[in-house]
């Protein structure tokens, strides 16, 4: 089965009509972007996939179960665009930042697994940042930041990572080192991978499939197709 199942959905916030019959499928090893302007629907479709808010019409189905029976909410891992403009006011540092992807709530406690350093350590070397972990994730630029934030999801070992607009606080000439390092999460790691965009600039040949929301089109084979998008 597909690992998300999105069968001709809509959704209709009281006002608006945020998506409108939208069917997608996410198939296991997939690096899917998908593209869409401001206000075209990305951020409720990934809601949706969540399981966050049910659509108002059509179906969900994660790992081939209808999403309101899903029971392996962590095997979806989230990245949000707000983990993006992380700025607290204590030093985290990046260890701490991604263990909390480890943490199990047991009464007023996080509780960590005695092996959470190797996992950590893992994590971080799987997104280029091993030499890291002591710093402050304040003091880190935005892509570094973003780097922290997708180890701290890939700590809980999701099958599927989806992330919400992830070159937001990329400066430009890091986007493409940015792209290489999901590529290889993708291709090394057997992580399957769908990431909203607005920015069809950013996105490159790493990518191997792209579903364009305001079109509500599902390219495969992306490269000619993205020039027919822009134009
Ligand atoms: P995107 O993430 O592509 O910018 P959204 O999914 O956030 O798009 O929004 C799709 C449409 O739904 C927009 O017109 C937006 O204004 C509207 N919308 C989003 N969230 C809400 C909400 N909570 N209540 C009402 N309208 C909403
Ligand atoms: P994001 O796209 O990262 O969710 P936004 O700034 O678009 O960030 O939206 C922030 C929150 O406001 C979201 O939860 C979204 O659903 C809600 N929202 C967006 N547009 C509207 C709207 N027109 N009316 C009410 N809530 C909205």
């Amino acid at each position: 089965a597909p690992l998300i199942n999105i069968k001709d959905i809509s959704f209709e916030y009281e006002q608006t009509k945020a998506l409108e019959n939208i069917s997608l499928k996410v198939e296991e090893g997939d690096f899917l972007a998908i593209l869409g302007p401001n206000g075209s629907g990305k951020s409720t479709l990934l809601k949706i996939m969540l399981g966050l808010i049910k659509p108002t019409q059509g179906s969900i189905e994660l790992f081939g179960v209808d999403a309101k029976n899903f029971k392996h909410r962590e095997w979806v891992g989230y990245v949000s665009q707000k983990s993006n403009s992380f700025n607290s006011g204590f030093p985290a540092t990046v260890e701490e930042v991604v263990a909390g992807g480890l943490a199990k709530k047991s009464g007023l406690f996080h509780r960590l697994p005695k092996d959470y350093k190797a996992l950590v350590h893992q994590a971080l070397v799987a997104v280029g940042m091993e030499s890291f972990s002591g710093r402050s994730v304040s003091e880190l630029s935005g892509g570094q930041q973003q780097r922290i934030f997708i180890a701290r999801a890939l700590v809980a070992k999701p099958k599927v990572l989806i992330l919400d607009e992830p070159t937001v606080g990329i400066d430009h000439q890091n986007v493409q080192s940015f792209y290489n390092m999901l590529a290889s999460l993708n291709r090394d790691q057997n992580i399957t991978l769908v990431l909203v965009t607005h920015d069809v600039d950013t996105v490159t040949d790493k990518i191997t499939h792209v579903a364009c929301l305001n079109q509500t089109i599902h390219f495969h084979g992306f490269k000619d197709q993205l020039h027919t998008m822009s134009d």
